[in-house]
C-alpha cells in the first residue's frame, strides 16, 4: 500500500489569469475551476514565469528543501512555491530563474520565435513537478498537457515507478474533497491523463539532446520519445500516459489521418482503436466571458436571462452599436456607412497570426475584393509576413482596416469580441478553438473553416437541415471561399431581417461552458484509477 493524496494535478505551461499565450491558458484556468466547484481536489502546476501577473497570485509560500537535477554535467537547483491563483485555485509553481525568468512563455511573436532551450526549460518543469509530488504528497491523477508537458509522464515514471495507482472497491467519488486528503491505494505512481491541444506543436529536437535532460536511457526508444531518429516530446507524452484526450470529437478523428496527424497519425490510430483516445470538447469560462458583467468592455448587455429569443435582438443590436462606437473612439477609426445607410458590418480577428489560422487567406480575400463592404479590426501576433500584410492593408484602407500586431492585449480582445458583428476563423486545422466560442458568447456571427472544433461548434447556415444556424462553414478556406462566405453573411446583415437576427440570437444562445465536458473528464478520471 502507498499513501496518495486524493488530488488531481493539472500540469501545463500556461494558466489564465496568471499567464496565457493561447487557448491552453484558458483551459488550464477554467476546467480546474469547474472541477473544484464540483468538489474535486485540484492543483495546477505551472512554471514560475517572470510575466505572471503578480496581483493574481495569493498566499504564495516557498516550500523547502529546494530540488536539484543534473542536465548532462550541469547541476541545476530549482524551488517550489505553493499558493492560490485568483479564483482560489490551488497552485504549485516551479521556480528556476535561468529558465523561466523571461519576457515570454515560449518565445517572442506569439511563440513563433521560440526560445532555443525550450526542451531544457520544459524538462526542468517536469523534474520540478515530480519533485513537488515527493514533497507535497503524491496525487492520484496527473493530467499533463501538450508537448511542453510531454516529459512529465516519463519523469513521474522514473521517479515513482511504472506501476499505476489503483483504488480498491469503488472509485466513484474517491476524488471528492470531502473524503479527506489521504487515502490508501495500491500502486506507486499516479494515473496519467495526457491532453493534446495542438498536434502541430510536438517539441521535436535532435536525439542527442536526450542525454542532457535528466531522463533514463530507456526512454530513448520508439515506445517513448524516439521518432524516426528525433526526440519528440509530444510522442513521449502520449506513449507513456494511461489515457489520451484531445480537445474536440472531430479533431480526435482527424488526427488519426495523414493529413492532420503530423507524422503521429499511426500512433494515434492505435490509441483510438484501443479506446484510449477521446475527443472531449473544450469549454470556456462563462463567468469570465460574460457580456452582461464583463468589466473590460465599454457597455454590458442589458438582458436578464441567458436564454435569448428574437425579441432580444434589439438589446443585442444596442450592445454591439455602443461597443463599436467605444472601440472606434479608442482606435480613432470612424464608422463607415454603406449606400443603404446602415453601418458596414465589423469583422473581428483575435488570433495568433500563424499559417494554420488562415488569416493570410482572409487578408487576401479582402485584397481581391474590388471594394469590400466591411470594417475590420485585427488583433494578433505571429509571423512577420502575416503581420506585415495586415499592417499594409490597414495603410491602404485606412478608414476600413485597423491592425494591432505584435502584441497580446487581453482588454482589447474583449472589446473586439463585444463590438464585432462577424468573427472570422478560416483555420487550416483547428483542434478546438476557443475564440469562436467566445465570439458567439458575445453575439458575433462566425465565418469559420469546416474543420476540427469549428465543425463541432459552428452551426452552418448553408446546411438546410440545421435548425439553429449560428454562422457559416467554409469547406476549403482559400481566399475565394472566404470571400464567398463573407459575402453571404453581408447579404444577410444588410437585409436586416429574421435571417440575420436568427444568426445572432442562435450564436449567443450556444453557451459553450464546461458543464458536459467536465463530467466526461470526471468519468475518465474515475475509470483510470479503478
Ligand atoms: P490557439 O490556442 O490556437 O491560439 P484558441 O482559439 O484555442 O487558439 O485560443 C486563443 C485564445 O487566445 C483566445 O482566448 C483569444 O482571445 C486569445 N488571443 C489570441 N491572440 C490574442 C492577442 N493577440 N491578444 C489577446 N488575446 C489573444
Amino acid at each position: 500500500m502507498s499513501e496518495f493524496n486524493n488530488e488531481i494535478w493539472f500540469v501545463g505551461a500556461e494558466m489564465s489569469p496568471l499567464v496565457k499565450a493561447g487557448g491552453l491558458g484558458d483551459v488550464m484556468g477554467s476546467l480546474p475551476k469547474v472541477l473544484l466547484k464540483s468538489g474535486i481536489n485540484i492543483r495546477v502546476v505551472i512554471p514560475y514565469y517572470k510575466n505572471i501577473i503578480p496581483e493574481n497570485l495569493i498566499e504564495i509560500k516557498e516550500v523547502y528543501p529546494a530540488g536539484k537535477v543534473n542536465f548532462g554535467e550541469i547541476p541545476f537547483e530549482f524551488g517550489i512555491k505553493t499558493g492560490f491563483a485568483m479564483g482560489d485555485i490551488p497552485i504549485v509553481l516551479i521556480e528556476q530563474n535561468h529558465f523561466f525568468n523571461r519576457e515570454d512563455v515560449y518565445g517572442s511573436h506569439g511563440g513563433v520565435c521560440a526560445y532555443k532551450d525550450n526542451l531544457w526549460r520544459y524538462a526542468m518543469f517536469a523534474h520540478g513537478t515530480a519533485y513537488a509530488m515527493k514533497i507535497l504528497g503524491i496525487p492520484l491523477i496527473v493530467h499533463a498537457h501538450d508537448w511542453s508537458g510531454g516529459l512529465v509522464p516519463a519523469v513521474i515514471r522514473q521517479t515513482l515507478g511504472d506501476k499505476k495507482v489503483l483504488i480498491e472497491g469503488t472509485s466513484e467519488g474517491i476524488l471528492n474533497a470531502k473524503l479527506g486528503r489521504r487515502i490508501n491505494a495500491k500502486g506507486l505512481r499516479p494515473a496519467i491523463v495526457f491532453t493534446i491541444h495542438n498536434l502541430a506543436y510536438q517539441g521535436v529536437y535532435g536525439i542527442d539532446d536526450f542525454y542532457d535532460i535528466g531522463l533514463d536511457f530507456r526512454y530513448n526508444s520508439s515506445e517513448a520519445f524516439e521518432h524516426f531518429g528525433t526526440f519528440n516530446s509530444l510522442k513521449g507524452g502520449i506513449k507513456l500516459s494511461d489515457a489520451v484526450t484531445t480537445v474536440s470529437p472531430t479533431y480526435s478523428n482527424e488526427i488519426t489521418t495523414p493529413e492532420f496527424g503530423f507524422g503521429l497519425d499511426g500512433e494515434l490510430e492505435m490509441f483510438k482503436r484501443s479506446g484510449r483516445l477521446n475527443g472531449i470538447l473544450n469549454g470556456i469560462d462563462l463567468d469570465y466571458w460574460n457580456p452582461k458583467t464583463d468589466r473590460l468592455v465599454s457597455h454590458n448587455l442589458n438582458l436578464k436571462d441567458d436564454k435569448y429569443t428574437l425579441k432580444d435582438y434589439k438589446a443585442w443590436e444596442n450592445f454591439k452599436a455602443k461597443n463599436k462606437k467605444a472601440l472606434f473612439s479608442d482606435i480613432s477609426m470612424s464608422l463607415k456607412t454603406g449606400p443603404e445607410g446602415k453601418p458596414f458590418p465589423l469583422i473581428g480577428v483575435v488570433s495568433r497570426l500563424t499559417e494554420e489560422k488562415g488569416i493570410d487567406e482572409f487578408l487576401d480575400s479582402l485584397f481581391n475584393w474590388k471594394d469590400f463592404p466591411f470594417q475590420v479590426v485585427i488583433l494578433g501576433s505571429g509571423r512577420d509576413n502575416i503581420e506585415d500584410k495586415a499592417n499594409y492593408l490597414s495603410k491602404i484602407y485606412r478608414d476600413k482596416v485597423y491592425a494591432i500586431t505584435g502584441s497580446y492585449n487581453e482588454t482589447l480582445s474583449h472589446k473586439i469580441y463585444a463590438a464585432s458583428d462577424i468573427f472570422v476563423m478560416p483555420s487550416k486545422f483547428e483542434p478546438c478553438g476557443l475564440s469562436q466560442m467566445i465570439a458567439m458568447r458575445y453575439g458575433c456571427v462566425v465565418a469559420a473553416a469546416d474543420t476540427g472544433g469549428l465543425h463541432d461548434t459552428v452551426s452552418d447556415m448553408t446546411d438546410l437541415s440545421e435548425k439553429n444556424p449560428s454562422g457559416i462553414l467554409i469547406k476549403h478556406a482559400n481566399p475565394d471561399a472566404v470571400a464567398w462566405a463573407l459575402n453571404a453573411l453581408y447579404n444577410c446583415y444588410i437585409e436586416d431581417g429574421s435571417k440575420w437576427h436568427n444568426l445572432v440570437i442562435n450564436s449567443a444562445n450556444k453557451h459553450f461552458g464546461w458543464g458536459d465536458s467536465a463530467k466526461i473528464y470526471e468519468n475518465l478520471y474515475y475509470n483510470i484509477i479503478k
